[in-house]
């Protein structure tokens, strides 16, 4: 599955209680498996029969099954039929058969009619409505909602095949996992009945079924034949993602030496759809944003989401769906590798993309997850379908993405895919833990990966690694030191017992513009003592920027290594280095002076990402370190910085402009009109912003979103108005979403009362209502505002977001700097329980009081820094 937003993340112990696991008695082989929507009433009826394996002699089974009627139960073997008692479970979400005699070891099956509600919960077999108001039937699953569709073993492990068959509307296009095999009419006048081929042996999870009016665009990769479902009206915008997906298919085909292991592929756009896209064998299914584009009239950034969605989810092919993790205490490694994949994939096709860059800004924002007390490990126990939810997480993607990133840059390129080869060979249709995969990586490589991986693995947080140099003989001595990393003062000045086994790659520079050395390491005690060649002034810990932890050095070896950063230092690196420093700086181990002099130091900066990691840093200080007294101070600071690349930057694309640099553009030109309030930016969005509501071609789609971002700060009635209009007319997914997101980015509570009220109005659709709340949340002036609204409708948009999305929005108080609104956040959740984001919750408040520490930490010192630094009392 790929998420919606980037969220911060994650753990501990969460809620008590038993497993919730089924008992291990029969083993599933085979699903029969006939559902039959009915769109009036909403509902469904279904009969399916489970081929088992018994292991031993019993009269009871149980499988899971939730909100789910049956009328019929029966149990058969030895041509011996049964009929069940049937005993239903709704806290455990089981339903147990129990028969008279004995059921002997070896193959039986279970049989059950039943009917089951069409819902509108975005999970299990539930309802959607096109733009024209037809509604479809579609199935989300992952991780525990199969059974809320049919009765089954509902565990990743017991894989089987499926023979599925669907009564529909004869108007209905029925996509499933396996090809059609039949198209009949009937039984009854206006249905038809579509049956579809074997499907390969699959966990329930990854079962798929799309009931409605679609048309599609189709291709094909190394004969495969790709198909791009949409709702009526929008194949023409899958375009782009017919052509990647042609492109990820070859790309894996070669990776992972396995010919694609399915007979077809199809990737469905959803009007109303929770995740961001989900691996569905061969039907894989996707919200429309990260799967459609209108030609033409994209931003880059956009079609590069849809480009890494789509191979994210086509990795999990054979990564997660040939390949499946035992149980979800390893769904990082599912997750971890296809976010992981999804640039290195990209990234043989778009290499000027530089995806890379993309990556280590998410790494630096994972290691600010991963340094919360509450984080989790990789490796996580989870049992309840809330705690196996909540693994959904920026550790699981982003810290296995980027622990998997170092392990494949310690081994070599060549060795890690041969292992990579071996591991999907060795298990294929099958299910395998992160042992297995550290078993062949480390047969293959001969390298100690069987050491590294479970220090990285098993413990949670990062290391923050101290580092040392001094230069004599011609030599340069450096000494490391390793220390769990806490954004807490207070934690990461008691230290920690955890020890890591780090792989190092040390880069040292004498500031000619020339590096000196570089050589990579193992760093396996607490501290070490290293030699590299020849006389660095600097020694710097990350070269190549893909170790998974954060580095930290003396003042004057930083204040040498900025003499090199743009010679010596690649942009990777700089991104890391501004993430480190700021790490540092947090812990209170370097003044946020030394950040800020970073900052200017970069003023001639070439690189988008770069200056993308400044500004969103210097947002984050403007928004929740800077206080009413030197508010103006700072934005003054802030303009200087901005105003030279801005005004090289300018506001006209040039043709032939690179996408980096309009996406540096956007970055530069909004951080200045929203954290330093330069009138200019915001001007010149206004007037774009009223000519983009005219004709949406006027403004270059890599400036649309932050023109209406900047043109909302001081928007008023009438400029709402205009937006919300165009928001309902666009059928165009990323043009409706930029819109929609600017209704939570005014200054105007009565405007941003007005954004709330409409994230759960009727016909508002559902799967936007925690995004749309969570955005104004993250508006300073709407924060006191959306927090009353959620505490007060609390209720209703845990209705409409059928309860798992609901940890959106508690995510989201997190970014809340303020102890009062902490107390009420916390008093509020101590009332209302939020099962499915318990350690969502607890992370929340951690960053609250992390951040409500930094400001009182930084107050008097910010206000000297900025008279000292020319930010003056402002103009
Ligand atoms: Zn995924």
């Amino acid at each position: 599955m790929r998420r919606v937003w980037v969220l911060v993340a994650v753990v501990s112990l969460g809620i008590f209680c038993a497993a919730q696991r089924l008992p291990e008695e029969a083993v599933p082989t085979h699903y029969r498996l006939s559902i039959a929507p009915n769109f009036n009433s909403e509902s469904f009826s279904g009969e399916t029969t489970i081929d088992i394996e018994v292991k031993s002699a019993t009269t009871e089974f149980v499988v899971n099954a939730a909100e789910l009627t049956f009328q019929e139960a029966s149990v058969s073997s030895g041509g011996h039929v049964q009929k069940a008692q049937l005993t239903l479970d709704p806290k455990q979400e089981t339903a147990r058969l129990r028969v008279a005699t004995p059921v002997p070891p070896g193959p039986a099956s279970l049989h059950f009619r039943y009917s089951g509600k069409l819902n509108h919960e975005l999970r299990g077999l539930y309802l959607g409505k096109d733009p024209d108001g037809r509604k479809y039937a579609v199935t989300q699953f992952e991780a525990t909602d199969a059974r809320r569709a049919f009765p089954c073993f509902d565990e990743p492990a017991y894989k089987a095949t499926f023979d599925i068959t669907v009564t529909a509307r004869k108007s209905d296009t029925v996509i499933s996992n396996a090809k059609v095999v039949s198209d009949t009419a009937g039984p009854r006048p206006g249905q038809h009945v579509v049956r579809f081929a074997r499907s390969a042996k699959m966990s329930s999870y990854l079962v798929a079924l799309a009931i409605g009016k679609f048309e599609f665009l189709q291709g094909a990769a190394d004969g495969i034949p790709i198909r791009i479902y949409t709702v009526p009206g929008k194949k023409d915008m899958g375009r782009a993602a017919l052509d990647h997906a042609e492109r990820s298919l070859a790309y894996f085909n070669r990776y992972f030496g396995i010919p694609y292991p399915f007979e077809k592929l199809d990737l469905i756009g959803l009007p109303d759809f929770s995740a961001g896209a989900m691996e569905n064998t061969a039907a894989i299914t996707f919200r429309e944003r990260d799967l459609l584009l209108e030609p033409g009239r994209s931003s880059a950034e956009n079609e590069k989401n849809v480009a890494q969605t789509i191979a994210h989810e086509i990795a999990h092919q054979w990564f997660g769906d040939l390949v499946t993790m035992r149980w979800w205490d390893d769904l990082w490694l599912n997750e971890g590798f296809a976010t992981w994949m999804e640039s290195k994939a990209v990234a043989s096709w778009k290499p000027e993309w530089k995806l890379e860059l993309d990556d280590a800004l998410a790494v630096n924002g994972t290691l600010m997850s991963d340094a919360l007390a509450d984080t989790h490990p990789l490796h996580q126990a989870a049992d309840t379908p809330e705690q196996i939810n909540e693994l959904f997480d920026n550790i699981s993607y982003g810290k296995g993405a980027a622990v998997l990133r170092m392990l494949e840059s310690y081994l070599g390129p060549d060795k890690f895919q041969s292992g990579i080869q071996v591991y999907l060979k060795k298990h294929a249709y099958g299910n395998a833990t992160s042992s297995d995969l550290w078993k062949a990586l480390a047969e293959v490589s001969q390298q100690p990966v069987d050491k590294i991986m479970p220090t990285f693995v098993q413990q949670a947080g990062a290391p923050m690694i101290v580092v040392t140099a001094r230069c004599a003989q011609m030599q340069t001595y450096v000494q490391m030191g390793q220390q769990r990393f806490f954004e807490d003062r207070a934690l990461f000045g008691a230290g920690g017992e955890e020890l890591w086994q780090v792989p190092v790659c040390l880069k040292s520079g004498d500031n000619s513009g020339k590096k000196v050395a570089e050589q990579c390491v193992l760093l396996s005690e607490r501290s070490q003592d290293f030699k590299l060649p020849g006389c660095g002034f600097w020694t710097m810990a990350n070269a190549g920027a893909n170790g998974y932890y954060i580095s930290a050095y003396e003042p004057t070896s930083l204040r040498d290594m900025s003499q090199d950063l743009e010679t010596v230092l690649n942009p990777a690196e700089r991104i890391r280095l501004l993430g480190d420093v700021w790490a540092s700086v947090r812990v209170g181990r370097q003044p946020l002076g030394d950040f800020l002099d970073l900052a200017s130091g970069l003023q001639k900066e070439p690189s988008g990402p770069v200056v993308e990691q400044l500004t969103a840093t210097l947002e984050y200080i403007g928004d929740n370190l800077v206080n009413d007294r030197n508010r103006v101070a700072y934005q003054h600071w802030v303009q200087n910085l901005l105003r030279p690349i801005a005004n090289e930057l300018g506001w006209k694309v040039a043709p032939g402009e690179s996408d980096e640099r309009k996406t540096m553009r956007a970055q530069v030109q909004y951080t200045l009109g929203y954290t330093a309030r330069d009138p200019e930016p915001y001007w010149e969005a206004s007037k774009l912003a009223k000519a983009a509501l005219e004709n949406p071609a006027a403004v270059d789609p890599s400036l649309t979103e932050i023109v209406f971002d900047l043109a909302a700060m001081r928007g008023d009635a009438a400029l709402y108005d205009k937006i919300l209009a165009r928001m309902k007319q666009t059928n165009a997914p990323e043009e409706y979403s930029i819109l929609m997101l600017a209704l939570a980015r005014f200054g105007d509570p009565k405007l941003l009362e007005r954004t709330l009220q409409l994230s759960i109005s009727p016909g508002f659709r559902s799967q936007d209502t925690p995004p749309l709340i969570a955005a104004v949340m993250t508006n300073p002036a709407g924060q006191q505002l959306a927090w009353e609204f959620v505490s007060s409708h609390w209720d209703e948009i845990e209705k409409s977001s059928g309860g798992f999305n609901s940890s959106t929005i508690v995510q989201a108080t997190g970014n809340f700097c303020d102890s009062g609104l902490r107390d009420q956040v916390s008093e509020f959740f101590s009332q209302h329980k939020a099962p499915a984001a318990e350690r969502t919750l607890r992370q929340a408040l951690e960053r609250m009081r992390n951040c409500v520490a930094m400001k009182a930490q930084n107050k008097s010192y910010m206000a000297s820094w900025l008279t000292e630094h020319g930010g003056g009392s402002g103009r």
